[in-house]
Formats: structure tokens, sequence, C-alpha cells
């Protein structure tokens, strides 16, 4: 009783992360009802965009300070969050992928006489999977793209948005006022919040952007090499 409510950093990220579905929300200019929600792989881009504000310096400052003697965290601490970001990342991302790949394999394939069992096996040593890793979801228990038709062939919808990300981070990174910038954050609005489904999100994109997106960014956030 009378103490403090403390929050993990977790925590603190997913109030950012749902922070950016209200804002998403909060920034509509859009008409008409059914223009006005998310699209599949693209409506958690905007709020994974928002938690990149959490590790910027202002909020540091002002907000993730020590609950008994009010010092700020220390940067030790934030240079150890930073570099554990890529902490096993390499086995995340091929898990992930190897379901999300068979996962439109599947789709992509005649039904009749297929026998999951061999066609996994046989679609994994076509990927060329490590044998050491498993798929994220086998696929007896992919119950994401079978229990419905809503991810269907759109596993990959998550590091979709992850691409979109880290991009549009990026484009914040390199702007002269970092993520604060006045002329990025506007554009955000305009062009990734305000229009929600009214055009087209490789649209939206592009003209926030000036280009379309790159897998650059997310492969510097993961701590892998950029292909040429
Ligand atoms: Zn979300």
């Amino acid at each position: 009783m009378g103490e403090s409510v403390l929050i993990s950093w977790d925590d603190a990220e997913t109030f950012f992360h749902e922070f950016g579905h209200a804002l998403h929300s909060l920034s509509s200019n859009v008409k008409y009802p059914s223009l006005n929600g998310g699209v599949r792989d693209y409506t958690e881009f905007q709020s994974q965009l928002l938690e990149r504000w959490l590790s910027t310096d202002k909020v540091i400052n002002q907000f993730l300070k020590h609950h008994e003697t009010d010092e700020v965290i220390p940067k030790e601490l934030i240079v150890k969050i930073k570099k554990a970001a890529t902490f096993n990342q390499g086995f995340t991302t091929t898990e992930y992928l190897a379901s999300a790949l068979m996962d439109m394999e599947y789709h992509m394939s005649d039904p009749s006489n297929l026998d999951p069992d061999v066609f996994e096996k046989e679609t994994l040593a076509k990927l060329n999977m490590p044998k050491e890793l498993v798929m994220r979801h086998r696929s007896p228990h992919f119950g994401h793209v079978f229990s419905g038709e809503g991810y269907a062939t759109a596993y990959y919808g998550y590091m979709w948005a992850d691409v979109l990300t880290s991009d549009a981070a990026e484009a914040f990174e390199q702007s002269p006022g970092g993520f604060y910038d006045q002329e990025m954050s506007a554009k955000l609005v305009k062009h990734l919040f305000a229009p929600r489904n009214t055009v087209d999100p490789e649209q939206a994109f592009r003209d926030f952007r000036g280009r379309d997106a790159k897998i650059d960014a997310l492969m510097r956030d993961r701590g892998f090499p950029v292909p040429k």
C-alpha cells in the first residue's frame, strides 16, 4: 500500500506499443468507417514504430528515473539493453521464417493427398533449414494459418511490419532532429497515421519514406550483414 507501481522494460515497451495504436486511431481523418481500420500485414507497424521512442534520450531523462532517488537510469544499462536487442536473432529469425515460408508453401500446394509429415520434411530440406533448429510452429500446431482465413499465407506479416518499422525508424534517426524531427513527425501523421486504410499501405509508406521499403534497416537492427 502506498508504494510506487514499478513496471519492467517489457511493460514500458508495451505501453509505447499500445500508445502507437491509440495515436494511429486518434490521428484518423477518414470519413467512411469501413476504411478506418487496419490492414493485416501493416497494422502492427505504427505501434511497433512507437516503441522506438522509449529509448530516446528525451524519454530516458524525463521518465526513466529511480522511484526513490529520482536518478536517471544509468547509461551503461541503456547500452546493455540496446546490445541485448540482437541476442539470439539468428535463431529467432530462422525459426520464424521457416514457419512463414511453410505457410506460403502449404497454401500454394494442391492439398489432395498431401501428407503434412512428408511435405514438411521436403519443404524444410528445400529451404536448407539447419537441422539444429525447428520451425516456430510445426504443421500440426500452426493454428494461425489453419484455424481461419485471417492469417492464411499471412504469417509473414509480423516480419513485414518489422521491415517497415526498422526502415521508418531509420528515417527518423537520420533526420536532423532525430526522433523529434518536426518535419518527419508531420509526415508520420500525414502519411502513416491519418489515412488509415484509405491509401494503399505501399503508397502511404512510399509517400512517407520517398521510396519503397527496404530490408536493410531490419538487417542492421537484428545484427545481420546487409545483402548487397
Ligand atoms: Zn499491437
